[in-house]
């Protein structure tokens, strides 16, 4: 039986993708700083360690007979633009130093396969229109917030490893990822889970705030495709980073739009001042496709499930609230 290791297995994608590990037959353990928010994990070991610390990497390594297949490295001091925007420093220290142990040590203990979740935010801001960006757009490099040069950094980290220490390593650059299980309120939400929570919580007819003007435009990706994304890619031969995003690119309003729609509400757009980020996106997604890669979750049907899902949660935190 294979054994994986997911970091980072107590938030959205890495608690997805340890599903998808369990169902083709792996044991898995899962590491976190905390457990995850939405029900119990399905690994078959998880614990709650800070990878900051290297000795924690050895531990979350460690195993009493032999090493870990594969390691997916999804452990990350993250959010939504409020909080890529807000908390620059804790980005670049913690995530930082996650990614330069997590490196480190498993190429000293020999891991074989690594994957690196990277990101988008690695490139510079597009203008609307523009033709497809590959992957090697992204030098010279001008990424628009510092989360983006913390990913081009371990992303170059972990390249440096897989030459000098023959640890293979793969590299996906996720677009925006939505569905349900990942975090919906309290600052770190992106821009789909925080949609769904104005949606949910608004009555009909009501009016919810929208940041910006509305006409950033980028792609959402659902994360059963961005797990199947992942698990493709790491059995792969592709060396170099890959960009894995939905070809569906929409307006910011037309999200909120899909969102208004699926809620079956009547709801008011005000647009407010707000952190957005680049105004524009558009990737090639020609790598990730050439191992059989395709999206298969388009925005209104991922939309659909991921608000049925939100609109349960803030039930759930309105009932405990009525009834403490
Ligand atoms: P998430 O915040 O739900 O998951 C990240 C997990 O890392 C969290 O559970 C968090 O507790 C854990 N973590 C943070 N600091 C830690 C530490 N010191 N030690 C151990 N664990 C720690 O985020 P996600 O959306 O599941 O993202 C997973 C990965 O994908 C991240 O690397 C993220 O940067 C990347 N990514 C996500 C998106 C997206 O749209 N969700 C887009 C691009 C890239």
């Amino acid at each position: 039986m294979k054994k994986a290791l997911v970091c980072g297995a107590g938030g959205f994608i890495g608690g997805h993708l340890v599903k998808k590990l369990k169902k083709e037959g792996y044991w898995v353990r899962g590491v976190d700083i905390k457990q995850h928010e939405f029900g119990p994990t399905q690994a078959d070991e998880f614990l709650v360690l800070d990878l900051r610390e290297e000795q924690n990497c050895h531990i979350a390594l460690g195993l009493p007979d032999g090493l870990f297949d594969e390691v997916y490295q999804l452990a990350a001091d993250m959010g939504g633009m409020g909080f890529i925007h807000s908390a620059e420093t804790e980005i670049m220290h913690n995530s930082a130093l996650i990614n330069i142990h997590m490196t480190n040590t498993a190429a000293a203990m020999g891991v074989p396969r690594y994957f690196f979740s990277s990101s988008v935010c690695v490139y510079r801001d597009m203008k609307p229109g523009e033709p497809e960006m590959t992957e090697a757009g992204a030098i010279p490099a001008n990424p628009d917030n510092e989360y983006g040069w913390e990913k081009l950094y371990s992303e170059r980290m972990a390249m440096a490893y897989a030459r000098h220490y023959g640890m293979r390593v793969r590299i996906a650059r996720f677009q925006n990822c939505y569905g349900p299980e990942g975090t919906w309120r309290g600052g770190r939400e992106k821009a789909p889970a925080a949609i769904c929570r104005k949606v949910a919580e608004a009555e009909d007819g009501g009016t919810i705030d929208v940041w910006g003007n509305g006409s950033a435009i980028r792609s959402y990706t659902y994360v059963s495709d961005m797990v199947e994304g992942i698990y493709l890619l790491m059995h792969s031969d592709l060396d170099g980073p890959a960009n894995i995003g939905c070809p569906q690119y929409v307006s910011v309003d037309e999200l909120v739009q899909t969102v208004i729609k699926v809620s079956g509400k009547t709801i008011n757009i005000r647009h407010i001042e707000g952190p957005v980020g680049v105004q524009s996106r558009n990737f090639s997604n020609a790598r990730i496709y050439s191992i059989g890669w395709q999206a298969k979750v388009f925005l209104e049907d991922g939309i659909t499930q991921t608000y049925r899902w939100i609109e349960e949660q803030v039930k759930k935190v309105e009932m405990e609230i009525r009834n403490p």
